[in-house]
């Protein structure tokens, strides 16, 4: 399987969506290293008994720490079920941690059906590695 690795993270209005989810692909969870953000990764080891590497709270810096582990390639896929009817006081952090996602091209769902999607991809279990962005442009840029 080329997954390796797998960043969980609810707002609090999608946790129960979540942690569905995840009891649902359980057996699966169990394969990969998972992170997650401090609530989302308590409700999923007390739900799931499973061993997560959790994060700071997201509003308190998890949604970066999260991002941070993307860019250091450390994160295969991101399931991300944000609140798109709330106001988020870490809204930025939010927008940074999906732009990092797009950044690095990791997979990443934003709803259950695409994480439906992704985790039942047969790409998953055959040898596809998402192509790894090339920024030696972008570094070897001209600055004046
Ligand atoms: P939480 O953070 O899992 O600590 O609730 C989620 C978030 O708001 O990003």
């Amino acid at each position: 399987m080329t997954i390796k690795s797998i960043a969980l993270v609810a707002h609090d209005h999608k946790k129960s969506t979540l942690i569905d989810w995840a009891l649902s692909n359980k057996t699966l969870l169990e394969t990969l290293t998972v992170y997650a953000t401090g609530t989302t990764g308590k409700l999923l080891e007390e739900s799931l008994s499973l061993d997560v590497q959790r994060l700071m709270s997201g509003p308190l810096g998890g949604d970066l720490q999260l991002g941070a582990k993307i860019a250091e390639g450390k994160i295969d896929l991101l399931i991300f079920f944000w609140d798109p009817l709330e106001p988020m006081p870490h809204d930025p952090d939010i927008k940074a941690l999906l732009r990092i996602a797009a950044v690095w091209n990791i997979p990443l769902a934003c709803n259950q059906a695409s994480a439906d999607y992704i985790i039942h991809s047969k790409l998953i279990h055959e040898d596809y590695q998402p192509s790894k962005p090339d920024f030696s442009q972008y570094l070897d840029r001209v600055v004046v």
